[in-house]
């Protein structure tokens, strides 16, 4: 008997060997057990190509209509990849173009096993990021000095007001400078995301920034932060969670000793940074969940991880591989979760956490892909292959679900 999900769902397929992986996690653990209206996009790089990257927008756009995604990871290409699939030109990143268009802040968060300990002894719940993705240095104009001279930073008001210089740096020889800018808005937006957040999980929300050096640029940051977070005091108070504000070098050290569990809102090269440093030391990328989350509540899951290129060429070769499957299984479970809580069907969200629970029961019971056997604890003596591991996993959901 299959479970109905009411609204749909959108998928988005992609490249490679996370491609290879998502189609087994559909045939293997999705569409057995479900009857969902799947509204399919191969995001696939020779469809990108083939339609001029339109395929993307369409799907961004089929997101914002139904309010659910799921995707899988896709390659943006470099000059290198151009060449390898003979493609028109340099695409770029679906989830960059994803996230414009749905406004998006992502959040990054990992799935913790009982053995497969952190390399941090105090991390005991997740530590999940929320990186600001617009602005600051992804955005800066800068350029290299070639010999003395005075570098200042000009702002030309609109309404012909009067101009405003400050000069950075009087240059005595060559040196390096750099411009770069933030809006009021996208900060405010990536606030009210991150409080959203925490606010839906019930976590603390930790804001670092340096405002002790940057006054003005990051005492923006820290003052927008605050207004939001006093503004959203009432729902703080009634998910019993505080908002933390830290300079950023105490917020590395405090998530550091901490046993984790809040929600850790970066600015952008923080975010970029410091979610790698997260990621490793909670194990392995295979273990890395993301979710997309626009201002008006549409959500896009993901693995955090990327095609995994190595293991598909020797995939291609005919190779066994082991590859894990597990980010992307959550990133399922996360969006038929969502889905089930926005259509009040408990049931799918049941499903759902079936499905999370069969998984971890696997990887504890000792069946595991060879990233996570190098780090288990305790040791297991073999790794199963990509898809030994999935159908373990099917295997036990059967079992639960009486199939
Ligand atoms: P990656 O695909 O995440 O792989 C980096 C390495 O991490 C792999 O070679 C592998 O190490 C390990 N790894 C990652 N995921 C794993 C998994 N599920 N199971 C086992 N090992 C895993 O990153 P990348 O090599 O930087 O990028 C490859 C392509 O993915 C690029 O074309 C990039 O554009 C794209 N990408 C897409 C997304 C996305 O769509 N969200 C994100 C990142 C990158 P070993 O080889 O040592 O086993
Ligand atoms: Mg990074």
């Amino acid at each position: 008997m299959s479970i109905k999900v009411k609204n749909p769902i959108v998928e988005i397929d992609g490249d490679e060997m996370a491609r290879v992986i998502w189609h087994m996690i559909k045939a293997k653990l999705i569409t057995p057990f479900l009857e969902v209206d799947i509204r399919y996009f191969d995001l696939g790089i020779k469809r990108r190509d083939e339609t001029d990257d339109r395929v993307t927008v369409e799907a961004a756009n089929a997101i914002k209509e139904t309010g659910m995604g799921v995707k899988c990871a896709t390659i943006t290409p470099n000059a290198a990849r151009v060449k390898e699939y003979g493609l028109k030109q340099q695409w770029k990143s679906p989830n960059g173009t994803i996230r414009s268009i749905l406004d998006g802040t992502v959040f990054r968060k990992p799935i913790i096993m009982r053995n497969i300990p952190p390399a941090v002894r105090s991390w005991k719940k997740p530590i999940v990021i929320g990186r600001h993705a617009y602005g600051d240095i992804y955005k800066c104009a800068e350029f290299v000095i070639e010999g003395p001279g005075k570098a200042e930073l000009v702002f030309t008001p609109a309404d012909g007001g009067e101009k405003r210089v400050v000069k950075v740096h009087d240059f005595s020889g060559k040196g390096v400078v750099m411009g770069m800018y933030n809006t009021e808005s996208s900060i405010r937006s990536f606030a009210r995301a991150c409080i959203n957040y925490a606010v839906g999980e019930k976590i603390d929300l930790w804001f670092g920034a340096k405002d002790t050096i940057s006054k003005q640029y990051h005492g923006f940051f820290r003052d927008v932060f605050a207004e939001e977070a006093a503004k959203a005091r009432d729902k703080f108070g009634a998910a019993g969670i505080k908002y933390r504000y830290l300079l950023i070098d105490d917020a590395v050290a405090q998530v550091l000793k901490s046993e984790g569990g809040m929600l850790w809102a970066c600015m952008n090269y923080d975010g970029d940074v410091m979610s790698d440093m997260v990621a490793t030391g909670f194990g392995s990328l295979g273990l890395m969940t993301s979710v997309l989350v626009s201002p008006d509540g549409k959500y896009e899951f993901e693995a955090a991880h990327g095609t995994v290129v190595r293991h598909y060429y020797e995939h291609l070769k005919g190779n066994p591989t082991s590859t894990n499957s597990v980010a992307s299984i959550f990133a399922w479970t996360g969006a038929l979760a969502k889905r089930g809580e926005m259509d009040s069907t408990m049931d799918v969200v049941r499903f759902a956490e079936t499905l999370e629970q069969a998984v971890i029961e696997t990887v504890e019971g000792g069946v595991m892909t060879k990233d996570l056997m190098l780090i288990a604890e305790p040791k297991v003596s073999k790794f199963a292959h990509t898809e030994e591991f999935i159908d373990e996993v099917a295997k036990r959901l059967k079992g639960t679900l009486g199939h």
